[in-house]
């Protein structure tokens, strides 16, 4: 049995495929602490981890004044959140001993504290993976065209930042690749190589062990007969890209009094009474559990989450993908390229082409077809358990 000390941050995409990762490792014997916000408290007992948290709000407060125009400015607000996290773990761990680390390969600080504590340390990983050729890809339009009068104070915080933390942890952070990927000699990525946009970019310290998709106890309730057996649409946007009112209006626009059940979740940033009359082939909520709305689910429309589309495929649903931010319109390419659903874009985007893309998605069986195939290699690839092995594999290397 070896002490786990598992860093994590604030958002539920990146904390539900570590849930199985969880409940595995505990099964097999480890004993894991885990370091979140408050709301996932619940989840991860329930997965048999010890939680500590840290306070939400200074977190996300911390992070956004960072700056939101930038990727360099999102680096930076990635370095403000040391201040509210690294006291707060090493307060709360103070005296204990743990084997290894397994951090968020983005949230959390991870890598600052695998220095300090000078522990083995494994990245969990719940986008797509970057090298630091693709970081440096993506922040090249910042160094090169942005005016020297913009870039110079993100630049210099940067530097400022990380040279704080030397002086305050004695901790060396080389470029912000460091910073925003977080790497580890092992870094797990839930996805499958082939999903991986250049898959055959990452060496072998980079374990595609597939989607964690495990079930998650704690769930709102949902009449699961009223869509049992029908032609089922799920909308949703997520969990963070959800402020959408016109989105969801358009929706039921597009698809009031139609033949098709919608299950619509809304976030729980707008109100419901917002959207006006909600026609009655409709079920809108703020949150609904989606693993078993899924699985009952003939067409996912998707903001295009890694998780989201993930949980999708499973299950074997194509999807249409309509992408918000972030990592979002290279997942709809994916799924493009594999033949697994369509993608559209927000702007400009009409309840008639909405209707009519469902219908196209529905209709063409090859888009289920290649949903089905891609579900197919995800389950195969193991997920949680192959996580857990590749974790002990690396224990037992290390504890050689
Ligand atoms: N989710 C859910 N019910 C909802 C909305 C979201 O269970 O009503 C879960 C979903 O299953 C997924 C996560 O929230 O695991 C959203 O993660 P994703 O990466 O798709 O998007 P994000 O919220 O990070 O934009």
């Amino acid at each position: 049995m070896a002490r786990v000390l598992f860093i994590n941050g604030g958002s539920e995409g990146h904390i539900n495929p570590t849930i199985g990762v969880v409940q595995e490792l505990v099964s097999r014997g480890e004993k894991v602490v885990y370091f979140c916000i408050e709301a996932f408290r619940e989840r991860l007992e329930k997965a048999g981890a010890s939680v500590r948290t840290f306070d939400d709000q200074k977190f996300i407060k911390a992070f956004i004044s960072g700056g939101r125009d930038y990727l360099l400015q999102r680096i930076n607000g990635l370095l403000l959140t040391a201040d509210i996290v690294i006291p707060g773990v090493l307060a709360q761990i103070k005296g204990e001993r743990f084997d290894y680390i397994i951090h968020d390969s983005m949230f959390g600080c991870g890598r600052i504290l695998a220095q300090i504590l000078n522990l083995p340390a494994i990245s969990s990983c719940t986008t797509f993976a970057l090298t630091e050729a693709g970081l440096d890809q993506m922040l090249e339009p910042f160094f090169k065209d942005t005016s020297a009068e913009a870039a110079k104070p993100i630049i210099d915080q940067f530097h400022s930042l990380t040279a704080g933390l030397k002086e305050a942890y004695g901790v060396e952070i080389r470029s912000p690749y460091e910073v925003y990927c977080n790497p580890a000699p092992l870094t797990l990525v839930y996805t499958t190589r082939t999903f991986q946009p250049d898959g055959g970019a990452f060496g072998q310290s980079f374990k595609f062990v597939g989607p964690s998709i495990a079930s998650r106890s704690m769930q709102p309730e949902f009449d699961l007969s009223a869509i049992q057996g029908k032609a089922c649409v799920y909308i949703s946007l997520g969990t963070v890209f959800n402020q959408a009112v016109d989105f969801y209006r358009l929706c039921l626009e597009a698809f009031g009094d139609t033949e098709y059940t919608v299950v619509m979740a809304v976030g729980d940033k707008i109100r419901i009474s917002d959207l006006g009359t909600i026609p009655d082939n409709f079920i809108v909520n703020s949150y609904v559990p989606q693993m078993e709305v899924l699985q009952y689910t003939k067409l996912f429309i998707t903001h295009g989450g890694m998780n989201s589309a993930h949980e999708g495929l499973y299950y074997g649903v194509p999807l249409l993908v309509i992408p918000q931010s972030a990592d979002q319109p290279l997942i709809a390419e994916q799924v493009v390229k594999l033949g697994a659903g369509i993608a559209l874009r927000m702007q400009s985007l009409t309840a008639a082409e909405l209707l009519q893309a469902a219908n196209q998605v529905l209709a063409q069986s090859s888009f289920r077809e290649s949903a089905e195939r891609v579900g197919a290699s995800f389950r195969q690839s193991g997920g949680y358990r192959q996580a857990a092995d590749e974790i002990l594999k690396f224990k037992a290397q290390i504890l050689v």
